[in-house]
Order: C-alpha cells, then sequence, then structure tokens
C-alpha cells in the first residue's frame, strides 16, 4: 500500500454548488491526517499548466457557503490526449503530489480512470455535478441546490401562469439526463414533464395538453429538459404553437442560473461527508476509486462504474409524474 504524503485537489468540467464545502473538507481532513495538500487550479488544464497553490486550513476558511469554486473549473482538450497527460503527470510528480481528489462529473471521471491507469496514481473522485446522473450515489453534489433555484423559478412562473391563465414551458438544465426535470416537475406540480430517459411524441404531448385544456385548468406547466428529444422549450413551443394559437404561451429558459448560488444545507453536508470521504479513502489505499452516499451511508466504487453504468429512474417516480398531473 502506497502512503500519501501530499494530495492534489481539483474541480473539473461544468461547476456545481457545494464543490467549495468538497474542497474544504478534502483539504482539513487531509492537514488533520499529516497529509499535504495542493490546490491544482483550472482542473486538468492546471496540471498542464503547473498552476498549483498550497491549501492550508485558512485558505479554505468562509468559502462552504459559496457557491463556484475557489480552483476554478475548466475544459481541457489536450488532456483527452496521451501526451498531454505526461506533461500533466510530470508536473504533478515534480510537485510531490501523490495522490488526487477530482471532483467533476461524468468526463472528469473518464479523464481520471485513464490516468490513474497509465501513471499509476490513486485518484478518489467526489461526484460533483448538478446533473445528478452518477451511478454510485444517490445524490451529487449541487444536485439539489439546482433542484431548488429551478424549483423557485417554477413557483414564481407558475404564479404568473395562473394569473393571466397562460400556457407556460418552462426548460431546465439535463442535456443527457433528466433528474433535475423530473423532481422539478413533481415538486412544481408540472401538468407535463418532459426529459430525455423518456419518449414522448408530439402526438402523445397534444393529446396529454387537450385532455389538461379541456379540464379548464386555470395554468399549464409544461417542464422541459434541455436535452428532450423534443429540443427544448423554443422548438416544442414552434412545434406546439400553430394548434394551441388561441393560449397564451409562454417560453422560460431557466439556463445558467441553475448552476450558480449558496448551496444548500443539504449540498453542503453532502460534499462535506464526500470531500472527507475522497481522502480517508486514499489515506486507505484505494487507488481508482468514486466516494458516493447510497442510503446515507459512504460508499467507495471503482471510478469507471461512475461514468460506465447510466443512472437510472425509478418507475415508480415515472408513474407519480403521470399520476399526479
Ligand atoms: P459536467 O457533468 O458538469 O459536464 P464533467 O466532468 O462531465 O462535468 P467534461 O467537460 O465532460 O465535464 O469533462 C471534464 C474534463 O475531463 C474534460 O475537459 C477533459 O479534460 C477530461 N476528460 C473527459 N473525458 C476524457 C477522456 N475520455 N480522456 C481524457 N480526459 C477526459
Amino acid at each position: 500500500m502506497k502512503t500519501i504524503s501530499k494530495i492534489g485537489v481539483f474541480t473539473s468540467g461544468g461547476d456545481s454548488p457545494g464543490m467549495n464545502a468538497a474542497i474544504r473538507a478534502a483539504t482539513r481532513t487531509a492537514l488533520f491526517k499529516g497529509i499535504e495538500v495542493t490546490g491544482i487550479r483550472y482542473g486538468y488544464q492546471g496540471m498542464i499548466d503547473s498552476d498549483f497553490v498550497d491549501l492550508n486550513r485558512t485558505s479554505v476558511s468562509n468559502i462552504i457557503q459559496r457557491g463556484g469554486t475557489i480552483l476554478k473549473c475548466a475544459r481541457c482538450m489536450d488532456f483527452m490526449k496521451p501526451e498531454g497527460r505526461k506533461i500533466a503527470y510530470d508536473n504533478i510528480a515534480k510537485e510531490g503530489i501523490d495522490g488526487l481528489v477530482a471532483i467533476g462529473g461524468d468526463g472528469t471521471f473518464k479523464g481520471a480512470s485513464i490516468f490513474s491507469q497509465e501513471y499509476g496514481i490513486p485518484i478518489a473522485g467526489v461526484p460533483g455535478t448538478i446533473d445528478n446522473d452518477l451511478s454510485g450515489t444517490d445524490e451529487t453534489i449541487g444536485y439539489d441546490t439546482a433542484l431548488n433555484t429551478a424549483l423557485d423559478a417554477i413557483d414564481k412562473i407558475r404564479d404568473t401562469a395562473d394569473a393571466h391563465e397562460r400556457l407556460f414551458i418552462v426548460e431546465v438544465m439535463g442535456r443527457d439526463a433528466g433528474f433535475i426535470a423530473l423532481e422539478t416537475g413533481i415538486a412544481g406540480g408540472a401538468e407535463l414533464t418532459l426529459m430525455p430517459e423518456t419518449m414522448t411524441r408530439t402526438k402523445e404531448i397534444k393529446e396529454a395538453l387537450d385532455n389538461i385544456l379541456a379540464n379548464k385548468k386555470r395554468s399549464t406547466l409544461i417542464v422541459v429538459a434541455e436535452g428532450d428529444e423534443s429540443g427544448g422549450a423554443i422548438e416544442l413551443s414552434n412545434i406546439l404553437k400553430p394548434d394551441y394559437a388561441k393560449y397564451d404561451m409562454r417560453v422560460c429558459v431557466l439556463g445558467h442560473i441553475q448552476r450558480g448560488g449558496n448551496p444548500t444545507a443539504r449540498d453542503r453536508v453532502l460534499a462535506s461527508r464526500l470531500g472527507a470521504a475522497a481522502v480517508n479513502a486514499l489515506y486507505d489505499g484505494h487507488e481508482n476509486v468514486m466516494v458516493g452516499v447510497v442510503n446515507n451511508n459512504i460508499k467507495i466504487t471503482p471510478l469507471k462504474s461512475g461514468w460506465s453504468k447510466k443512472k437510472s429512474i425509478q418507475q415508480e417516480i415515472l408513474d407519480l409524474v403521470r399520476t399526479l398531473k
């Protein structure tokens, strides 16, 4: 078993609220165990550019409540190539880093798996993405905050939809995963929820809408994930407008407001647990793993299973959407 003396912590891919809480927990847990900590700025790009910063107890003070990430995020094309990863490895080896805590989503973990296999560097992945699309954890860091941000917006839209008896199509984030759409749809009482995991034909959408409108609902809200096969809110409204011209149809694309903001208490606690668990996993000799929380217990799974297995949506929740519409 390799003894870890210095870890590198980085955030990568898209930012998510709670990443700072994870950086803080990883740093403080490592220091508690006598392990030094280097922050790597801009994810994999920072490894290639040697963009390193020493982290101590106070450098992670007063960040638990802040969205974004003090270490910045980046997408790095050079890391996709063996030559780029060689430079990255040489730089972190020169810095004395002998273990990595990677906070990010499936792309980050894919890169980390390859890197760990190529260079034998132990890596513990911390699932940080608003999409909640990683297997091996019930929730990812940032999901709860994004969900509540989207829900807050949907509640406000519902007020105006109700006042004007309008039909609103609200687009939430989720290119490949519909968790945000599904749960904001339920929590916001949407009449129709569309997401990439379920195929809903235009004919079915129109039938559902006809039923809803026939019941003289005062307001109608459709929640659609950006990655739904309909193409998202704007495309969907273009499809529906000709047949529903008499309804005052409005579109709202929530966009990036769902990524920012102060993390909820739930995300701060999740991030704190997972940041600490990642360091504990490295300390205990795990090498190529992701930490998660399953049924309220810390779970360690092979890093690969985080991104190679698609996290499925439970049928019971899908049924609920149809029943409660
Ligand atoms: P989010 O879920 O928020 O999009 P992510 O971690 O999936 O986050 P990506 O942009 O997909 O975000 O990946 C982050 C970075 O991981 C990429 O910019 C790239 O540097 C690295 N990466 C992704 N896939 C690979 C791969 N197959 N090989 C090497 N590196 C990769």
